[in-house]
Order: C-alpha cells, then sequence, then structure tokens
C-alpha cells in the first residue's frame, strides 16, 4: 500500500510482524492467566474427534519444521474414541506441546506426537529429541512464570506461562497433563483426557 518496498525495507518490515505476533501472543498469555484466576475461563464444549484439531496443529507448525530441518512423525490412530472437549482451548494446548517440541529441539531433530486410547481414556503425547528436562523441574515447569533452571537463548523466546495455562485447561477437561524426561535424552509431554 505504502509503495515500493526495497529489500531491506522487506526485512526489516517482517522483523516488525513477527515481534508484532510474539506481542500478541504475551499479551494473550497474561488474559488467559487472568482470567483463570479469576475464575473467568469460559469452555465451549462439545463431544469431538482430537484428530482434526491434532492435523491443525501439525499444519501450522510445518513452516516452522521445515525452517529447521525438523522431521515430524505423527502415529494419530485411525479411530479414536471421541472426547468432550473445547476444541479452541484444546489446539491452544497442541499448539503449546508442539511450539515447545520444535523450540526446544535443534535444527535436524525429531518431533513424534501420538495418540492411543486406554482404559477409557485418550492419551496425546508430543516427544521431542530436545535437550529434556532434569527431574527437578518436570513438575515446576507446570507453574506459571517457571521456565526451568537452565537459562537460555529460549528464555528471551517464552514467558513461562504456556504450560501453566495449557495444564488448567487439561484440569478443566477432566483430564492430566505431565511430563516425562531425562537429560539428554529428548522429552515427553503427555495429556489424557477421559472419554
Ligand atoms: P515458555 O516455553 O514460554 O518458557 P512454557 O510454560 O511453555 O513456557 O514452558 C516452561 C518451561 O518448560 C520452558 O521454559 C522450558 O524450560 C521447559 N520446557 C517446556 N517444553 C520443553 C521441551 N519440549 N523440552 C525442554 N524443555 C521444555
Amino acid at each position: 500500500v505504502g509503495g515500493e518496498t526495497s529489500e531491506k525495507q522487506r526485512k526489516l518490515l517482517s522483523i516488525l510482524a513477527e515481534e508484532s505476533n510474539r506481542l500478541i501472543s504475551v499479551v494473550n498469555s497474561l488474559l488467559d492467566l487472568s482470567k483463570l484466576e479469576a475464575g473467568m475461563m469460559g469452555y465451549d464444549f462439545e463431544v469431538t474427534g482430537i484428530d482434526s484439531l491434532i492435523k491443525r496443529a501439525v499444519a501450522e507448525i510445518t513452516p516452522l519444521l521445515e525452517a529447521k530441518q525438523i522431521r515430524l512423525e505423527s502415529a494419530v490412530g485411525p479411530s479414536l474414541p471421541q472426547v468432550r472437549l473445547d476444541p479452541e482451548r484444546i489446539l491452544q494446548v497442541l499448539r503449546n506441546l508442539l511450539g515447545n517440541a520444535v523450540k526446544f529441539t535443534a535444527r535436524g531433530g525429531q518431533v513424534r506426537i501420538a495418540t492411543k486410547a486406554v482404559n477409557g481414556k485418550l492419551e496425546v503425547s508430543v516427544k521431542d529429541s530436545g535437550p529434556g528436562i532434569a527431574p527437578d523441574n518436570l513438575v515446576s515447569i507446570f507453574e506459571k512464570f517457571n521456565q526451568g533452571s537452565r537459562l537460555g537463548p529460549h528464555t528471551r523466546q517464552g514467558t513461562g506461562l504456556g504450560l501453566a495455562i495449557a495444564k488448567s485447561i487439561i484440569t478443566a477437561h477432566g483430564g492430566k497433563i505431565w511430563a516425562e524426561s531425562e537429560l539428554g535424552q529428548g522429552s515427553t509431554f503427555i495429556f489424557v483426557l477421559p472419554c
């Protein structure tokens, strides 16, 4: 609209766009946190399949996967039970887990998303080949503003709110979320929802 842009201007504009998106996501996380602390997080539950949500979350993250040459394996079962869920909120959890998996995995690594039905529950896991999480941090990373003990380049890229919000969303669904990991062996984030 503003007329011709030079290569340099295009680069600057794309940095501005990226930073604006980052700001929007920080503001949204803070708003979600305020809502859930005030008990005002609204849920629109429906009985539906989770596979289309996983497909959407994977499609959204694909450009980042390609940029980092991370291989994504999707082991999403064909005949999963339907679950009572709020699609937008569960999509938010999937975005957070896949986003973290890609953020913490080095170029050329692997991410795997899998689903299975166990004992009347639907289980979703997101596994990565990233640096892993120290045993002491496996539980505390689900607390708000907690970014683990290792401060690094990733700290700046986040708020430490994603997992706290994910936990609150999964709990509101009557489910559970946790992490399994060994340092140097990647991490797996798992959540279960009652069917
Ligand atoms: P953020 O990613 O914005 O810092 P989160 O609440 O999503 O906040 O995650 C909290 C912390 O948990 C991260 O800062 C990181 O230390 C740890 N973490 C989350 N996902 C992973 C992962 N896939 N691999 C290693 N560490 C992780």
